[in-house]
């Protein structure tokens, strides 16, 4: 779903969702797609790169690291090879925006990559894709296909027939990990994705060891709109440390899931009332402002606004802009518990913290789901959490400890509550309890 309501809702990358054949070469075209690479081919990369840096585009992928000093960062060209590399891997639980964006307008992605690759003086760009979602590997498949029929990428392309662009559309193998980007690095050379100590970063050694960019869908996406309108024009909308526009994936108890693509800045409260609310007759009790991977937020949060900084100062991240709405019928230690179990079943076992903390977290948040844990296991959770968070060697350990810290913060009487009673008890109404009843 995409709304295209005047007033805070932005439909910018969103703006073709619902136009029949939206993935289309023609239909893009129709629209001005590939006038912004045709513009950025007559421009110095260097010219790009600054108009990239002064829109403040922070990457879309959860980090939000500003995108154009990103590209700044590759060392001076040595002749060799440099590369972009497309992060698509999207698959955490909940996260989904890369996906949509990529079905319904995959020729906005090969045009920011056409840009991009050109700007940091490449000429081999890659999307890294989930293989799982083998529907986007064969719409990308066919973008591209289009792309190169039409003389927009492959050899002798731009004004003066002397620029040679190659994309490549890789599909992995399904982990989690490889959203990480030097594991994505690592998987796309052919080896088992496992992060890599940094430095050395992928700007000054990353595919192959040469100076890659690696980006994020959203990120890339948001490219041509920019050079075809202007870093001022990105900039007047969002915040002023959280500029341009996003989207925002609502799920959950909400009465219209989907897509809703809006300036940065805009607040949960708004998002619920301009997409028809929480189901009838029901309250929010909690939700998550940047995917599993977030510290959860509450109905107090409601008005914090969904920017980078004013959600860190409220105590989360934005991340993935997954907003995962759950009401009051829901068991905050069923949902934490599943996402646990995602976490240990995806922790690449590279150190210790991650690998035996997740799996310790795990056994914990079954026994409280299932109304025998211990007394002393909220305690416990809380000293396993602790020694994962900023102790781990990439994000995935942090992710895992974000949810049930935050959990026990706003919910422990909860948690406490399965030292005596099942989840499932607590919180009858639950569609999928009977599942774990039956199974218990
Ligand atoms: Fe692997 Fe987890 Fe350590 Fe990351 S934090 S390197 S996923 S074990």
């Amino acid at each position: 779903m995409t709304l295209t309501e005047p007033g805070r809702l932005t439909p910018v990358l969103s703006d073709l969702w619902g136009t029949d054949r939206s993935w289309t070469l023609d239909v893009y075209r129709k629209s001005g797609g590939y006038q912004a690479w045709k513009t950025a081919q007559g421009m110095d990369p260097e010219e790009i790169v600054t108009i990239m840096k002064d829109s403040s585009l922070r990457g879309r992928g959860g980090a939000g690291f500003p995108t154009g000093l990103k590209w700044s960062f590759l060392p001076a060209p040595d002749g060799g090879p440099r590369y972009l590399v497309v992060n698509a891997d999207e698959s955490e639980p909940g996260a989904c925006k890369d996906i949509p964006l990529m079905m319904a307008n995959p020729h906005v992605l090969i045009e920011g990559m056409a840009i991009t690759t050109y700007a940091i003086g490449g000429h081999h760009a890659f999307v890294y894709l989930r293989g799982e979602v083998v529907h986007v590997y064969r719409r990308l498949l066919q973008a591209v296909r289009e792309a190169r029929e039409a003389g927009l990428i492959g050899k002798g392309v731009g004004p003066n027939k002397d620029y040679d662009l190659e994309i490549t559309i890789h599909a992995g193998a399904g982990a989690y990990i490889c959203g990480e980007e030097t594991a994505l690095l690592d998987s796309l050379e052919g080896r088992r994705g496992q992060p890599r100590l940094k430095p050395p970063f992928p700007a000054v050694a990353g595919y192959n060891a040469r100076p890659t960019v690696v980006n994020n869908v959203e990120s890339i996406a948001s490219v041509p709109g920019i050079i075809s309108r202007g870093a001022d024009w990105f900039k007047a909308m969002g915040t002023e440390k959280s500029t341009g526009h996003g989207i925002f994936s609502l799920s959950g108890h909400v009465r219209n899931p989907g897509q809703v693509e809006a300036p940065f800045g805009v607040t949960m409260r708004e998002l619920l009332e301009m997409t028809g609310g929480m189901r009838e007759g029901h309250e929010l009790k909690f939700f998550t402002p940047g995917g599993s991977s977030s510290p959860i937020f509450t109905a107090e949060h409601l008005d914090v606004p969904l920017d980078y900084d004013s959600v860190a100062a409220s105590g989360s991240m934005l991340g993935t802009r997954s907003l995962q709405v759950f009401d009051e019928t829901t068991s905050v230690v069923r949902v934490i518990r599943g996402w646990t179990d995602f976490y240990q079943h995806e922790s690449c076992g590279k150190c210790t913290p991650c690998r035996e903390g997740t799996y310790w977290m795990r056994q914990i948040m079954h026994r409280l789901e299932a109304g025998r844990g211990v007394p002393g296991d909220v305690d416990l959770l809380l000293e396993v959490s602790a020694n994962i968070l900023g102790r781990s060697f990439c994000a995935l350990g942090d992710a895992s400890a974000n949810p049930i810290q935050s959990g026990i913060k706003y919910f422990r009487e909860e948690f406490e509550q399965g030292y005596t009673t099942p989840a499932w008890e607590l919180f009858p109404y639950e569609a999928s309890a009977l599942e774990t009843k039956a199974g218990a």
